[in-house]
């Protein structure tokens, strides 16, 4: 298992030792044979060498079977040219290994219930799987641009645009991901104005014949917007658009309360970048307050979708139920009656409650 592990900028850092420090003990527990290699990107790289994704970095990125990766950004490198922003080398890394499925969970922790701003009743047990198309539609489509017409006046422009194999291995993604969970896929789109999503709509519904055993429905984008914060227990797996599963996968994240406990994953097949949702928070970053678990939450999804190891990921999110359930929280899902920890104990919580 070859991991080409990115820490990146601000918090990223710190989150990603936490995590590796878990992977260590999965690795001796399990004799998974993990071999790790850092690389700069982002903020930390254009420093360094003037780019956000170096050459090497992206070398390293490619011949891993997956990537680990921190945050990107912060208000140091933010005058910087678009170009060479540190969010560019997310894009770069994303296109560069077609990473064109982005699975997001929202899952809620027992113990953080009353984290969410959502009553108890409506958010407790929910396992939410959001599968997003992650290299097309409106944000690669082209023509795109700001024009002037000849009254003076500007015309910006973007072009919504899908074809039938992406559709196609988008939704396989998404029925194989049912599979393994509750077997039931929501697949959300815009039909009733866009075209495109009509095609989206149709193909989806031919991948389907495939999928026999997993109940497929489909909902409009604004409908799905109000039944993930109405009644969210009704969903399983979403698979849905680039944009439209940008702005859902937060709005379903945010109903588990905090931005510290998110984990992704982006695939091309077995090979993927797993990643915090979080950013670099530079407002606490070298000061050992962040939250770990979204990064190691990401490393469970790593052995679990790039590795097939569903026994370590399941003992690594056990782990991670336990010392919630002992109550030991970073500031962000603080409340009274728990322990404080920072970020590098929480790390160490968790790899010692791997027996
Ligand atoms: P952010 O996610 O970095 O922070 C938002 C708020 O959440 C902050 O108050 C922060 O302290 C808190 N927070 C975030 N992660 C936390 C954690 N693990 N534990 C505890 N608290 C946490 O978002 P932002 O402030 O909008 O962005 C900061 C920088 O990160 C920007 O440069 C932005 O472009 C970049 N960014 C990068 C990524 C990425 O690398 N995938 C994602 C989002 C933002």
């Amino acid at each position: 298992m070859k991991i080409a592990v990115l820490p990146g900028d601000g918090i990223g850092q710190e989150v990603v030792v936490a995590a590796l420090s878990v992977l260590e003990k999965i690795d001796r527990k399990y004799g998974l044979k993990v071999e790790t290699e850092k690389a700069n990107v982002g903020g930390t790289a254009y420093d360094e060498s003037g780019t956000p994704l170096p050459d090497a970095t992206l070398k390293l990125a490619k011949e891993a079977d997956a990537v680990l990766l921190g945050a990107v950004g912060g208000p140091k490198w933010e005058p910087l040219d678009y170009a060479v922003r540190p969010e560019r080398a997310l894009l770069g890394l994303r296109a560069e290994l077609d990473l064109y499925a982005n699975l997001r969970p929202a899952k809620i922790y027992p113990a953080l219930v009353d984290a969410s701003s959502l009553k108890r009743e409506v958010v407790e047990g929910i396992d939410i799987m959001v599968v997003r198309e992650l290299v097309g539609g409106i944000y690669f489509g082209k023509p795109k641009g700001v024009e002037t017409l000849p009254d003076g006046t500007e015309r910006g422009f973007n072009t919504l645009t899908y074809t039938t194999p992406e559709i196609e291995r988008i939704a396989k993604v998404a029925f194989d991901v049912a599979r393994k969970r509750g077997s039931k896929v929501c697949s959300v789109d815009k039909a009733n104005v866009l075209e495109c999503t009509e095609l989206w709509r149709r193909v989806v519904t031919k991948v389907h014949k495939d999928y026999a055993d997993v109940a497929l429905s489909h909902m409009y984008v604004d409908n799905a917007a109000m039944q993930l914060v109405r009644w969210p227990k009704q969903f399983d797996v979403i698979v849905t658009t680039n944009m439209f599963g940008d702005i859902l996968s937060d709005c379903a994240a945010m109903l588990t309360g905090s931005i510290g406990m998110l984990p992704s994953a982006s695939l091309s097949g077995t090979k993927g970048m797993y990643e915090p949702v979080h950013g670099s928070a530079p407002d606490i970053a070298g000061q050992d307050k962040a939250n770990p678990l979204a990064t190691i939450l990401s490393v469970a999804m790593m052995l679990q979708y790039s590795f097939g190891r569903l026994d370590a990921a399941a003992d690594i999110e056990q782990a991670v139920t336990k010392v919630l359930d002992q109550r030991y929280r970073t500031g962000d899902i603080m409340s009274a009656g728990m322990s404080l920890v920072g970020c590098r104990r929480m790390g160490e919580l968790v790899a010692e409650a791997i027996a």
